[in-house]
């Protein structure tokens, strides 16, 4: 990171997350040891495309996975998951947030159906999916799980809940994914952070919230000026203030030391620059540790949430070392 301060270099884990260009690269899968726990990669984020793998793997070494969000097109989701060392016989559900082309793409739907991936979204979604090319598959094959306000398991061991976020016509879903390693609470395409999300998200291990754009570069961009409105508003989506706030509040409300990592969602590539999200989030130095950026084509690395009981004893082990 030529340029940057050394300061800055330790304080911000945006580079530390994101995995390098040699692991990156479709040559070098990388491959997850079979530690029990919670492990969570966001293969890429953004208009162009948003998917995150969540893997629970038990003491037993045995694992099941699941996206939330499937909006790259099967082939490059069968190559991002090939590069993370898994494949769609890995995937027992996928959980959509809504059904815009960023977030779920109609190719899937076969794919889905021919490995009996079950697709979770909400009762308010199902007529966007059911409109949706391909999708029919899906519905005959009874793979359509729709959901309500209350509690569901997408898969062994993951229990969610959600709640409902205001964006554009059909509102999108914050998801609350429990399991006994931790919880993970993802967030993306939301006008405004509500109050009823903060709540939801308090005391969640791993939070993935968007933090889409710098408000000046978007008053100042070439889009027209409907786009901008839109985005603005409490419709649209979260800028880096609104996301901060959102991100502090969720800590407050958390036990200490929660949430353990923060994963920054849904960078406008127009509207916004890591630099400006650094900056915001920055003015707290203990979380910026703890923050990861996203970005649209490079996956993250695994942030892994393990018992306890295994990391008491390898800070055991540093401290005797
Ligand atoms: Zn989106």
């Amino acid at each position: 990171m030529p340029g940057r301060p050394a300061g800055q270099q330790r304080l911000f884990a945006e580079s530390a997350g994101s995995a390098p260009p040699s692991q990156a690269g479709r040559t070098r899968p990388e491959t997850l040891q079979s530690v029990a726990g919670l492990s969570l990669c966001v293969l890429g984020s953004g208009s162009g495309g948003n998917c995150t793998v969540l893997r629970v793997t038990g003491a037993d070494g045995q694992h099941d996975a699941l996206l939330l969000d499937a909006g790259f097109g099967m082939r490059r989701t069968a190559r991002k998951l090939a590069e993370v060392g898994m494949g769609f016989g890995d995937l027992r559900a996928v959980c959509v947030t809504h059904f815009d082309h960023d977030h779920f793409k109609p190719a899937m739907c076969k794919t889905m159906a021919d490995y009996g991936i079950r697709l979770f979204c909400h009762h308010w979604h199902v007529p966007d999916l059911a409109k949706m090319r391909g999708s029919q598959a899906l519905f005959d094959a009874g793979l359509v799980e729709p959901f309500g306000d209350g509690l569901f398991v997408p898969m062994p061991g993951v229990t969610a809940t959600t709640t409902r976020l205001q964006h554009d016509r059909q509102g999108t879903i914050g998801y609350r994914l429990s399991t006994r390693f931790g919880d993970v609470g993802l967030a993306t395409d939301l006008g405004h952070a509500p109050p009823t999300l903060i709540d939801h998200f308090a005391g969640v291990d791993v939070l993935c919230i968007e933090s889409n754009y710098d408000e000046r570069m978007t008053i100042n961009s070439s889009r027209p000026v409907w786009v901008n409105r839109r985005n603005l508003s409490d419709s649209g989506h979260l800028s880096n203030e609104q996301s901060f706030e959102a991100v502090c509040a969720i800590r407050d409300r958390s036990p200490h030391g929660n949430p353990r990592h923060v994963v920054l969602l849904h960078r406008s590539s127009q509207c916004n620059h890591p630099t400006k999200v650094r900056r915001v989030f920055e003015r707290d130095p203990a979380l910026a540790r703890r923050t990861i950026q996203t970005q649209q084509r490079r996956r993250t690395r695994w942030v892994r949430v393990r018992p306890l009981r295994q990391v008491l004893r390898r800070q055991l082990c540093l401290v005797s070392a």
